[in-house]
This record gives C-alpha cells, structure tokens and sequence, in this order.
C-alpha cells in the first residue's frame, strides 16, 4: 500500500528561500528546510533543480531562510509560491534586507531568519538537496506564530504546486472537452477560489460574461496570484 497522503501528516514549516546571482534576487516558497546537526549549525532544504532560485542558489553557493507567520496573505505566499521569478521581480513593493552573505532576506510576514553557505549538493531524481552551514539566524516578530504546512493547507486552504518538494497528486484534473464553449465555474487548486464567468474579474478588468478560456494567459488568480493553469473545471 502507497498512501502518499500519509505524507500530509508530517509536519512542515512555511519559509521563503531567497538567492542571489550577480544583483539579481529571487526567492520561493519551500515547506522542506529542516536542521540536520547542532554543531556547527546546519541545515538541509530541498529545491526543484528548475526553479531560478536553484540557479541563483547554484551560483552563488548562499541562501536565506525567511520563517513566514501564521498571518501571512495568501496573496503574499502565491507572489513567492505560485509564480516565477523569470516573470516577476518579486522583490519589488515588499520589504526586505541584504543579508551578510549578500543574499536577500525577506522581511514581510517573517518571524525569524537564516543564513546559510552551501556545504554540499545533492542530487534528488527532480530536486537538489542543499546542505548548508548557519553563518547567520535571529528572530523576529517573536510574538508571531510561524505557519507550518498543516495549518496552510487545513486553516487556510492553500496547496502546492507540482514542482514543490512535497507536492502530492490528490485528484485528476477534470478535463475540458473539446468543441464545448463553455461558461463553467473553474477552481484554483492552490487557495480554492471559484472563477465565475458570470461574475467575472471586475477588479482586474475582466467583465462579466468572460469565459475562463477566454481570460488573457496572463491572468492570475486574484486570491493567490495562482496561473491559469493552477485552475481546474468545476464538474457540476
Ligand atoms: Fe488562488
């Protein structure tokens, strides 16, 4: 027997992973950093070998850890989780410092940082486990709850894209069948907001009467900033 939803059981922490390549910075959303050993202070993470933070982390050999708290918007977590920083500067309007590793730390929703140099890579099939030194860590926000993985997916209904880590196929996608224009409602798998055509996205210029198909390629999900392709048809 495989119930991969077992899985679900374990426990995870939210966190931004930010990089840095020349002056550039990216960061995403990583559920898997965990502490390996107490001395010296190391930890593991594992990252999608597609991701352009995985390139930035692959250049510059140094990462951070932004802890996120449990009040942190989902519209934040979809800026860092559900698109990419080949699209986005995701560092623009959000507050954040550079770290001594030269890295960015984001400050927004964060209850305490670290600051890691890469020891060693690992390949893992799709992702690369990173083992890195602490060189840095501090708290804030220390009256905060961080957010673990349970609470993001139970208390505020967030899921996880396929290229994550922990990513685990719940259901089949419902298929669009070919030929049928059609007006139905379609579901963002990441947060759980309906698109309703009738209704539209009126505060992102999308009149009422747009089909999903017909919604620019661009689109993201007001609620999370999920991409259209994070949305599934909702059967009637
Ligand atoms: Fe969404």
């Amino acid at each position: 027997m495989l119930d991969l939803e077992a899985l679900f059981k374990l426990s995870y922490g939210m966190c931004i992973v930010s990089s840095k390549k020349g002056n550039r910075f990216n960061g995403c959303i990583v559920n898997t950093v965990f502490q390996l050993v107490p001395e010296p202070p190391m930890v593991a993470m594992s990252l999608n070998i597609q991701s352009l933070t995985h390139e930035y982390i692959a250049d510059s050999k140094v990462f951070t850890v932004s802890i996120l708290s449990q009040e942190t918007p989902m519209l934040f977590i979809g800026k860092f989780g559900f698109r990419s920083g080949k699209e986005i500067d995701k560092f623009e309007q959000i507050n954040f410092k550079i770290g001594q590793t030269g890295s960015p730390i984001v400050l927004d929703n964060t209850v305490g940082f670290i600051e890691a140099e890469v020891a060693q890579s690992i390949d893992v099939v799709t992702h690369t486990l990173f083992i890195a030194k602490i060189v840095a860590c501090e708290t804030l926000d220390g009256g905060k709850e961080p957010m673990t993985y349970a609470y993001y997916r139970d208390i505020k209904h967030g899921r996880t894209p396929k290229t994550a880590a922990t990513y685990i196929r719940e259901k089949p996608a419902a298929k669009l069948k070919e030929g049928i224009t059609n007006m139905k409602k379609y579901k963002c798998l990441m947060c759980g907001y309906i698109y309703d055509p009738e209704v539209g996205d009126p505060d992102n210029d999308v009149e009422a009467g747009t089909a999903f198909e017909d919604l620019p390629d661009d689109w993201v999900c007001p609620e999370c900033g999920a991409g259209k392709d994070e949305f599934e048809l909702v059967e009637d």
